[in-house]
This record gives C-alpha cells, sequence and structure tokens, in this order.
C-alpha cells in the first residue's frame, strides 16, 4: 500500500483501505507450540485476493491449527499473520470459518435454522441476544441459497452430511466474510454431496478467498487453483506448477506420501528452501 492510498483511507474516501491491499492473507515465518510439541514451524504463505488454496497433508501435520492460527484462535509462539493488512483478531469479521466435522455434536438439540442464526452472534452469549430483522433475512437468504431453507426447523443430527456441511457454510457465510475457510468440508460425504459443496465453493470463489483443507485430491486437480503442502513446515505451489502431469500424479497416491515428499516417489517439486513465499 503507497502513503497516498494511506492518506486517503485516513480522510474517510475508503470505508475500508483493505479494498487496497492485493494479498488477501500474509503469514510470516508462523511457528505454533502446544505446550512442547510443535505443530507449525516456521511458515510462510501469501494468498491473494480471490484466490482459492488448498491444503493438503498427513493428520497432524498442522492443517487446522494454521487455519487457527489465521483466525487468531491459536496464538502464534513467533511470527506475524495479516490479514487484508489486519491482525487476525481485529479482522475476525472478514472471515468465515466451517471447523471440522468432528468438533460437532450433532446431538445437540438446535435446529438448522438456529444453527445458521448463531453465525451472526460473533462471539455473543445466545441466551442473552434477540436476532434482529436483519439477523434472520440474511440467515434465511442463505439457506436458500445452499438449499436447506426447506430443513430449516429440523434438529441438525437429522440432516445427511452434505445437508449439514451446507448449513455449516451458511453459518460461515452470515457475517459476509470476504475469506472463507474450510477444514476438510467434504471428508465422508458422497460423490454426489461432495460437487453440489464444490460448486457452491466455486460460485463462492467469484468474489471471496478460500482455504479448504482436504484429502480429496479430485477436488484439487478440477477446483483448487494453488495447493500448499502442510507438514509442520510449508510447501506452496502455484497455479503454474499445478499441471496435468502433477495432477495425475497425486491421483491415486496417498496424500501422507505426497505431503512428506519421500518415498516411494516425489511428485511435487523439491521441498527444499523457500517454498512457501513466492507466488507462481
Ligand atoms: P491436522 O489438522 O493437520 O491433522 P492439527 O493442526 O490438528 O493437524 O495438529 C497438529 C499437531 O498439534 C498434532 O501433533 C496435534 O496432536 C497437535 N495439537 C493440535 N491441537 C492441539 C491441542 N489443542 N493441544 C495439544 N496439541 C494439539
Ligand atoms: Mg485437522
Amino acid at each position: 500500500m503507497n502513503s497516498n492510498t494511506k492518506e486517503i483511507g485516513k480522510i474517510g474516501l475508503y470505508e475500508d483501505d483493505s479494498d487496497a491491499i492485493e494479498n488477501a492473507i500474509e503469514v510470516d515465518n508462523l511457528t505454533v507450540y502446544y505446550q512442547r510439541v510443535c505443530a507449525l514451524s516456521n511458515v510462510s504463505l501469501r494468498v491473494k485476493d480471490r484466490e482459492f488454496l488448498g491444503i493438503i497433508g498427513p493428520n497432524g501435520g498442522g492443517k487446522s491449527t494454521l487455519l487457527k492460527a489465521i483466525l487468531g484462535l491459536v496464538t502464534p509462539y513467533s511470527g506475524d499473520i495479516r490479514i487484508f493488512g489486519k491482525s487476525p483478531k481485529k479482522a475476525h469479521g472478514i472471515m468465515g470459518y466451517v471447523p471440522q466435522f468432528t468438533s460437532f455434536h450433532r446431538d445437540f438439540p438446535i435446529s438448522v435454522e438456529e444453527t445458521v442464526l448463531m453465525g451472526r452472534l460473533s462471539g455473543k452469549i445466545p441466551m442473552f441476544h434477540k436476532y434482529t430483522k436483519e439477523d434472520i433475512d440474511i440467515t434465511h437468504t442463505l439457506m436458500e441459497k445452499l438449499e436447506i431453507y426447506h430443513l430449516r426447523n429440523r434438529q441438525i443430527g437429522q440432516l445427511s452430511g452434505g445437508q449439514f456441511q451446507r448449513a455449516l457454510i451458511a453459518r460461515a457465510l452470515t457475517t459476509r466474510p470476504r475469506i472463507l475457510l474450510l477444514d476438510e468440508p467434504t471428508a465422508s460425504l458422497d460423490t454426489e454431496a461432495k460437487s453440489h459443496i464444490y460448486s457452491i465453493l466455486v460460485e463462492l470463489n467469484q468474489d471471496m478467498t478460500i482455504i479448504m483443507v482436504t484429502h480429496d485430491m479430485g477436488a484439487i486437480s478440477t477446483h483448487v487453483e494453488s495447493l500448499a503442502c502442510l507438514n509442520r513446515e510449508l510447501f506452496y505451489h502455484g497455479r503454474s506448477e499445478l499441471s496435468e502431469d502433477l495432477i495425475n500424479a497425486i491421483h491415486g497416491c496417498p496424500v501422507d506420501i505426497i505431503a512428506h515428499g519421500t518415498i516411494p516417489h516425489r511428485v511435487l517439486r523439491e521441498h527444499h528452501g523457500n517454498g512457501g513465499t513466492s507466488h507462481d
């Protein structure tokens, strides 16, 4: 951002000077520990505005931790994270988050509509919050868009996996975010439910940055624009690297092996040196 833009921002011509920033997310030398476990080591990453980034890697590789760090939900040991130039805490409202399926108790006695509406709370306590007409209008519009409006009175435990994921996406969108972070949104869904989710994401990607953790290689070949392999350290592969050969090589290979870049074969560019910061 040049100094002119800042000046204009200050006198209020721009309501939000984040429009002037090309990168949606900038992560520099991020290290995260849980007690003595190092979950992320010196991770650097640039995600452009409206990029669709896939993140793959072995279980325990730090994928969920990276999303949580971007969201400001875990505190880094060191490093810096900027979301359209702001700290994660300040940028909280411009990010929508679809957590890993397994982190939900679906037997909780709550309806689909209530689940989606809760996205409007952003940290407030539901018991003491009265939803406004705007909250309800936004929720209904999103439920229609995601084809779950007719299910609004059902208890969330009575939804199929795909319907439930769509409810979680609707919930994440209620704050009208500019960035959507999804943690394995298609795990355990059948092919039809998966392609429904991807068609939604592709449409959302028209005016939103998307980061999706996935084990679904089919999605990477078809929908994802760039790829990060994360196994405590991160290696970024831009659009030009996602060639047909590479995608073919990824197909049918266990993700764990690919992400490590070790035996039995290495399909991605060698993971030496500065994988994380360059773009393409
Ligand atoms: P992934 O999503 O790639 O499976 P995670 O980010 O969940 O990986 O975990 C990365 C590492 O951090 C793992 O070793 C995991 O056991 C550890 N970890 C994750 N969350 C916690 C936590 N809340 N407390 C302690 N260790 C954790
Ligand atoms: Mg995870």
